[in-house]
């Protein structure tokens, strides 16, 4: 009896040892090394700034009101919009946005980019896909309460971006982060309600995620033709409407798939509407007075200081201040004025780390833009001007 006793004492000892071992030899795999060659960074001037909305509903979605294609074109000709993307419920038509949203007559437009598009409406949340041509949008719809990874296979071969929906609160992207592309930080003009989805942007950016932070307006009703049309939704049209909030893309050309690539590669800022002013955000790493990279670009970091330099661009406010709140790694890190006038400029200079993973990324707030068309918008928005993507350093592009 003894003797087993202290046959199991040894034993438990010696497992001890062995586990204590083990820990000091461990040696975690996914700890920061240095990234190998990140692909060298797109042209910085070889582009077009594209504006437009990336999310709204028209009269396939059955909760919209006197919101027909032809009324949400019209109206994003008319505010300047170079794209758009309709994208009505697809379980409002069992899946087949194809014979619905983008058969309707009244589908087209001589300036506005149409993608092809749906929010995917699903028990476990919301999503958007974009593209630049039509998919069978019917096959997401099918496996939608299937295991993310078959999910995210059908998304791949599908080619097509997928974009998480209002992320916190009701119908809450409750899927993968991993499977999708970009993210809505700002859903429609009320900018307060985003906190949280701004929070979840930063755990994801902050956890390796490359991922793309884009608007959208979700709007769903238009203006009654007649007093009799007029529904109890109605009045929101005058403040939530086409391009509340705007985003902007920088496109290599004036192309639906140029458009669809500038989503996912993040060149992509979001203003209050297209009348307010567009943050840029770019990055000159050597310090040779000429800018290197932009929001959304990844550059290997060189341990030496960088300068960054924030720029407002379109209709700033002569004389007023803007207060520039720069993010880094998800948490506040500098706060700056700007004046606005014919440059609204700031810079700072920070010094990514070698080794590890660093963004930085900027929202601005300031006087609010008049958007006349959708005059209730602006007391939404409250001060809120626009936002930046990030700039990344040594995010593993393979991740
Ligand atoms: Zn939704
Ligand atoms: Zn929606």
């Amino acid at each position: 009896m003894r003797f087993t006793l202290f046959l199991r004492k040894m034993v438990l000892t010696a497992s001890l040892s062995a586990a204590a071992l083990a820990q000091t030899e461990h040696v975690n795999p996914w700890s920061p090394v240095n990234v190998a060659p990140l692909p060298p960074i797109a042209s910085l001037s070889d582009g077009v700034w594209l504006k437009g909305d990336l999310h709204l509903h028209s009269r396939h979605s059955k909760d919209s009101s006197n919101n027909s294609e032809a009324k949400i074109i019209g109206f994003a000709e008319s505010v300047g919009m170079d794209y758009l993307a309709i994208t009505d419920h697809d379980n409002h038509v069992q899946g087949d946005v194809a014979h619905n949203t983008w058969t309707d007559p009244e589908f087209k437009s001589n300036s506005v980019l149409l993608l092809y598009g749906a929010e995917w409406t699903t028990t476990r949340g919301h999503g958007n896909a974009f593209s630049a041509r039509p998919y069978d949008h019917q096959r997401l719809y099918d496996v939608r309460d299937q295991r993310d990874i078959v999910i995210g296979a059908v998304k791949k071969e599908l080619g097509i971006h997928l974009s998480a929906n209002h992320p916190s609160g009701k119908d809450h992207f409750g899927f993968s982060y991993d499977m999708v592309d970009s993210i809505e930080v700002w859903n429609s003009a009320v900018w307060s309600k985003n906190a949280n989805a701004i929070m979840i942007w930063d755990d994801m950016l902050s956890s390796g995620r490359k991922l793309t932070g884009r608007g959208g307006s979700d709007s769903h009703h238009g203006t009654p033709d007649t007093p009799e049309q007029a529904t109890k939704n109605t009045y929101q049209r005058q403040a939530n409407y086409v391009g509340t909030p705007t985003t902007w893309v920088y496109a290599k050309e004036r192309t639906l798939q140029a458009v669809v690539d500038a989503l996912t590669n993040g060149r992509v800022a979001v203003s209050a509407n297209p009348y307010a002013p567009r943050v840029e955000f770019y990055a000159d790493l050597d310090q040779d007075g000429k800018m290197d990279m932009m929001m959304g670009d990844n550059a290997k970091a060189t341990g030496k200081a960088a300068t960054f330099r924030i720029q407002l661009t379109g209709n700033t406010v002569q004389g007023a201040q803007y207060t520039l709140h720069v993010v880094k790694d998800g948490n506040p890190f500098k706060t700056l004025q700007a004046t606005g006038g014919k440059t609204t400029i700031a810079e700072f200079t920070d010094t990514p780390q070698a080794l590890g993973r660093t963004y930085y990324r900027v929202e601005v707030e300031g006087p609010p833009t008049a958007y006349p068309q959708v005059p209730g918008s602006t007391a939404l928005n409250g001060n809120m001007v626009g936002l930046s993507n990030p700039l990344y350093f040594n995010f593993d592009p393979n991740f």
